[in-house]
């Protein structure tokens, strides 16, 4: 399913996990049914389907949409992308030595916490691949 805003290829998501993230007022009027995410980083639509959800109705900053340092990547445990980051500048590309320091990963929320309702494992992965990448 496309986003009817952008076009771009919707990621199917739970609607739990749509509703967990909105701010509360808009959880009153959540109707439960299909739902997709809009990763396009460039639109404002967060979510999709049943009803159209903008980024500014979420209760969280999305990792996909939102670059800078101070959003999650692990929403469960609450790491920041700065946390990962120092934590990678100080034991290199080690990712279960990442997850100890800084406690990502192992929360076991992610189906209603992270806003694919996906474990942050693959993304902390690519992250800290980039962020190797961009030292050589
Ligand atoms: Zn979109």
């Amino acid at each position: 399913m496309k986003c009817p805003e952008c076009g771009a290829e919707g990621v199917k998501v739970f609607p739990e996990t749509v509703f967990n993230l909105l701010k509360d007022e808009e959880r009153e009027r959540f109707q439960d049914g299909l739902y997709f995410a809009c990763t396009n980083p460039a639109c404002s639509v967060a979510y999709f389907g049943e009803n159209i959800y903008d980024v500014d109705t979420i209760n969280t900053a999305l990792w996909y949409k939102d670059k800078s340092d101070d959003v999650y990547l692990c929403y469960c445990n609450k790491v920041t992308r700065g946390e990962i980051k120092k934590a990678f500048m100080q034991v290199g590309p080690d990712l279960k030595a990442i997850f100890a320091m800084t406690g990502a990963c192992g929360g076991g929320k992610c189906r209603i916490e992270n806003p694919l309702g996906r474990c942050c494992h693959t993304v902390i992965e690519q992250y800290i691949y980039e962020l190797n990448q961009s030292l050589d």
